[in-house]
């Protein structure tokens, strides 16, 4: 399947489906023609996938500017210092405007790459190829891009859209199931906002999507990727409609920040938590009923996502440090935090000036 992200000249394709790294070389070679490639991966997609991508690239004939780039893998690599080695060896191999780089791997490596194209040589091309399901269906699409710094996670950063999104499926089948999970809250999210199709027919399918069965998969992460194609294609840097996005990411992103965005949380653990606050919230506010929060949650209880904070082991959770996080969300404007708010399954709207005391009372009854 083709998902085509509209944005005039800085339009491209997501190719969706399973073998689309095998099958790289004739997507890519007469996109780029004669330019060198550069391929940047991380260290546990590397053995797995890069083999097949190198072989699909050569037997197209395209030309490469050197071996693999390969970082270790985890968040930690979203930082100035792998940012500046990673720099530092591209402009050692004597890169010109015209070298294309490639992101081989998850959001981490694909959000680090997408800077590192956008700020080299005031900006090259890069495509992205995700390994993950939350890179394929949210990271790779949107040209988000960015490092962490000590002060907060993806607080500098720039647009820059990719050339190309390949997204195989198939490589999913060697990504361990916790992160398939996390991956598949991003995907009920596009139901959520604004699909409530898309959320029934994942009620029914939810569980093959994540035991990986191929066509339901390339379902979900066609659907997806063009939910956010479609929002991106309208607001591409922010100003209005892409904030729907953020849904349950405003009570997540507090939650990660409270347990140091270690393993004990991971972020689509932390957005499925926080969906069903904001369903709470919502609810509480009058804006839609209980059952419809009772029946997200059921959903995220079948695939075998966390419903309630108690499932996270080893944190201690505080209602005011939470609150804190929230406060210092980099979507604060003028001191007031934007909620993306439900008004029943697939009715997503954004609200300010929401009484903290209903926030803290969601809090209060989830900790
Ligand atoms: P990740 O890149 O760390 O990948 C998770 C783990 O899976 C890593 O250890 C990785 O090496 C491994 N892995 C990747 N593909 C694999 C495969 N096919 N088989 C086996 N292992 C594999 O994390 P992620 O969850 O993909 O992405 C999280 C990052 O994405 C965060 O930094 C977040 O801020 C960012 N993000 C960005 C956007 C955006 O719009 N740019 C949106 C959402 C999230
Ligand atoms: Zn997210």
């Amino acid at each position: 399947d083709i998902v085509r992200v509209d944005l005039s000249e800085r339009s491209y394709d997501i190719v969706i489906g399973p073998g689309a790294i095998k099958q790289a070389g004739a997507r890519i070679a007469p996109l780029i023609g004669r330019r060198p490639v550069i391929i940047v991966t991380d260290d546990t997609v590397a053995p797995l996938h890069l083999p097949s991508l190198e072989a699909a690239l050569e037997s197209a004939g395209v030309r490469r500017n050197g071996p693999a780039i390969i970082l270790p893998a985890g968040e930690k690599t979203k930082s100035f210092a792998h940012l500046e080695a990673l720099l530092d060896e591209m402009l050692g191999r004597g890169i010109e405007r015209s070298t294309v780089l490639i992101a081989l791997g998850g959001g981490v490596v694909g959000d680090l790459v997408g800077f590192a194209a956008a700020i080299s040589l005031r900006g090259l091309d890069f495509i992205q190829i995700p390994t993950t399901l939350l890179a394929q269906v949210d990271s790779s699409v949107g040209g988000k891009t960015g490092i962490n710094t000590r002060q907060g996670k993806n607080l500098v950063g720039s647009f820059h859209q990719p050339r190309l999104v390949l997204a195989d499926t198939s490589a999913l089948a060697t990504l361990p199931r916790r992160h398939v999970l996390a991956g598949y809250a991003e995907v009920v999210k596009y139901g959520l906002i604004d699909d409530l199709d898309f959320f029934e027919w994942l009620e029914q399918h939810g569980t093959a999507v994540c035991a990986g069965d191929t066509e339901a998969l390339v379902r979900a992460v066609t659907v997806s990727c063009a939910a956010k194609a479609a929002i991106v294609g309208q607001d591409e840097r922010e100003s209005g409609r892409r904030a729907l996005l953020n849904f349950g990411h405003t009570f997540g992103h507090a939650l990660e920040a409270a347990v140091g965005y270690d393993n004990r949380l991971l972020h689509g653990e932390a957005v499925a938590l926080g969906m069903g606050m904001a369903f709470d919230l919502s609810a509480r506010l009058g804006l839609c009923t209980g059952q419809e929060a009772i029946r997200v949650r059921r959903h995220f209880e079948a695939i075998g996502l966390p419903t309630k904070l108690g499932q996270v082991e080893g944190v201690e959770w505080d209602t005011v440090e939470l609150l804190g996080h929230m406060a210092k969300d980099k979507k604060v404007q003028d001191g007031k935090i934007t909620f993306v708010l439900a008004r029943g399954i697939g009715r997503a709207f954004t609200a300010r000036d929401i009484d903290s005391a209903e926030v803290a009372a969601v809090l209060d009854a989830a900790v």
